[in-house]
């Protein structure tokens, strides 16, 4: 099995919160709760906001010698998911008005879409 599949492994048996983005996994660092991110391919992780950092042994290792309840009441904000989300609601809205409010909803969308894919990728 490879590293990946190990670690993808890993956070879902223990019902951590964590998506995975290209070859990257995010999820709450075990020490302040904030963003972490794994590089799947070697599972070096670091947090963003602590600097903890180890590899998924270190995180196994944690696992056996402390309890998981409060780290899994974290999750990491995922924004591509949140912007389905949104997208969502976007279409529920726009079934539900009118044909002047429905193209100010499209041009509002396609405003959103065009600064989140800016935004995504000048992160
Ligand atoms: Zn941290």
């Amino acid at each position: 099995m490879s590293k990946k599949l190990v670690a993808l492994s890993f956070f879902k048996s223990n019902k951590i919160h964590y998506y995975l983005e290209n070859s990257l996994i995010f999820f709450p660092c075990f020490k302040c709760h904030q963003k972490a991110i794994m590089n799947s391919k070697d599972t070096l992780w670091n947090c963003e906001s602590c600097n903890e950092q180890g590899t998924l042994k270190y995180l196994i290792n944690f696992t056996q010698q402390n309890s998981l309840e409060n780290i899994k009441k974290y999750k990491i904000y995922n924004p591509r998911k949140k912007r389905k989300e949104i997208y969502k609601q976007f279409s529920s809205l726009k079934e539900q008005c009118d044909i002047k409010t429905k193209n100010e909803l499209e041009y509002l969308q396609k405003e959103i879409d065009e600064l989140l894919i800016f935004l995504l990728k000048n992160r």
